[in-house]
């Protein structure tokens, strides 16, 4: 590949050709079967001649589809790298200029280079800046940007079934393209990349920890599982922060801790010395002591990783480590009971606060995770989760990836007899909480204490102090 982009060089010097571009499958972690569908893309370019004899149609341009920071960009460098061709990148919104015929001239060009380069991968990232429906936008912005489309349409007809230049695009809105590009012979192939699952997160952390000095006994499946939600992207600049830490401690190897603590400031920012008051203090403390307590009364979320009142950057006061499982919970699949427990354990700090203060003086420092208990009592009333209204959610569509509630048609008798139905719900969770609560003051009392001295608490800390003081009772309510 290095005597080929060097021709590439000596020719005259294509403004969007990536040079040294050196990405290798082996560099790309966590896709599992994705990645057998990316080698077929490779083989188009090293066995092009023998798809062409058996009358196979190569694709001329393939859709990585996916939210950012999974690693499209990668992907595509890594099929050039991997066939050993040129890269030409662009981002697609570098297309959409003001004046009319530069986007199409910039398209232009850049298939220009890339034929006079071939074979290679032209990577147009952020498709859908340029390749939205067209005629959706008035004015002469709009007609620009259709008339790059169209440009762009040409270009990818121009290389069919040849093989010798693929382009690549991504997108995180494929819904959103204009049917012309995904027609057959221009963008006909998609493949979805999701985030990563636990192992995948477990591999990228790998990967990215090959090239530096790690600890031989680093526990990357401890980080993995305290970073669900995350990307490649996110995973990548934990291993970097993880690294910066080790070098500011002066010392030579990166730690499984100096991971989490990098995972904690990539998910909740940089530690802050907020000045709190000892009543403060007290009162974040058994904020984060109750919810943890009544957690770990249950079977889905009593896998506590940390518990911690020390102040960062972001908004939280403080932070309960759940290790619940995040794919599960996001995709509504979390079982009936287990969202009856969530929803106790997000009530919990207002009933410590209605124990340990009285009713008299309620802070507001619940009110968030009220409200968390609130929405998820409604998802459960929606979802046909209580007993009592099996049928009404025929009426609704659960937008699963976000855990909210659109509304269909739907009528305000239905919405009363949604929001009754969880208020009962939430009631029931309510007092739950107290008699856990209740039943552990001493579990309670050591945890605040704890909490307001070290700010802190490991899990082997927290779990040891349920050993010494916790007298768990599972008790499924009746709803
Ligand atoms: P996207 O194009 O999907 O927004 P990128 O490919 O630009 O994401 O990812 C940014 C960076 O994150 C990469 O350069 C790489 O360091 C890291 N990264 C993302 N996904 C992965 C992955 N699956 N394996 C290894 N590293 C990854």
């Amino acid at each position: 590949s290095g005597a080929r982009v060097r021709r590439a060089q000596n020719k005259r010097l294509p403004q969007y050709l990536e040079r040294g571009v050196d990405v290798k499958f082996s560099d790309v972690a966590g896709l599992g079967k994705i990645r057998l569908e990316l080698e077929e893309i490779v083989k188009f370019f090293t066995h092009g001649e023998m798809y062409r004899r058996r009358g196979v149609r190569i694709p001329g341009g393939i859709l990585l589809c996916g939210p950012p920071g999974v690693g499209k960009t990668l992907l595509a460098k890594a099929v050039a790298g991997e066939a050993g061709v040129n890269f030409f990148s662009i981002s697609a919104s570098q297309f959409v200029e003001i004046y009319v015929g530069v986007g199409a001239s910039r398209v232009r060009a850049l298939y220009q280079e890339a034929k006079e380069n071939a074979p290679s991968v032209v990577f147009i990232d952020e498709l859908d800046a340029v390749g939205r429906e067209r005629g959706l936008i008035k004015g002469s912005g709009g007609q620009e940007r259709d008339a790059t489309l169209n440009q762009l349409l040409v270009c990818l007809d121009g290389f069919e079934g040849r093989g010798n230049v693929i382009t690549i695009a991504s997108t995180n809105r494929p819904d959103i393209l204009d049917p012309a590009l995904v027609r057959p012979g221009r963008f006909d192939r998609k493949i979805f990349i999701p985030k990563p699952g636990l192992i995948g997160r477990m591999e990228i952390l790998q990967v990215h920890a090959r090239k530096k000095p790690m600890a031989e006994d680093v526990d990357y499946m401890a980080v993995a599982s305290m970073t669900d939600g995350m990307v490649g992207a996110e995973l990548a600049n934990i291993v970097e922060v993880a690294a910066i830490n080790m070098i500011r401690d002066g010392r030579t190897e990166i730690t499984t801790d100096d991971l989490l603590q990098a995972a904690q400031i990539e998910e909740r920012g940089m530690l802050d010395r907020k000045e709190r008051s000892p009543e403060t203090w007290k009162q974040v403390a058994i904020n984060e002591a109750a919810m943890a307590v009544v957690a770990v009364n249950f079977p889905d979320l009593r896998n506590i990783e940390f518990v911690t009142i020390a102040p960062r950057a972001g908004r939280e006061l403080g932070y309960v480590r759940m290790k619940m499982d995040h794919i599960k919970f996001t995709e509504g699949m979390l079982s009936r009971q287990s969202l009856l427990d969530h929803i106790t354990v997000q009530l919990a700090p207002r009933a410590a606060d209605e124990l340990w203060f009285g009713e008299g003086q309620l802070s507001t420092i619940w009110s968030e995770t009220a409200d968390n208990a609130r929405s998820a009592a409604r998802m459960f009333v929606l979802g046909g989760l209580s007993e009592k209204h099996h049928g009404l959610s025929n009426f609704w569509v659960a937008d699963r990836i976000n855990v909210r509630i659109h509304r269909y048609c739907f009528c305000s008798y239905l919405e009363k007899e949604i929001d009754s139905e969880a208020l009962r719900i939430v009631n029931i969770c309510y007092e739950r909480a107290k008699v856990i609560l209740q039943q552990n003051r001493k579990l309670m009392d050591a945890v605040v204490n704890e909490l307001v001295e070290k700010k802190s608490l490991t899990k082997q800390e927290f779990f040891g102090l349920v050993e010494l003081h916790g007298s768990l009772q599972p008790m499924p309510p009746s709803i």
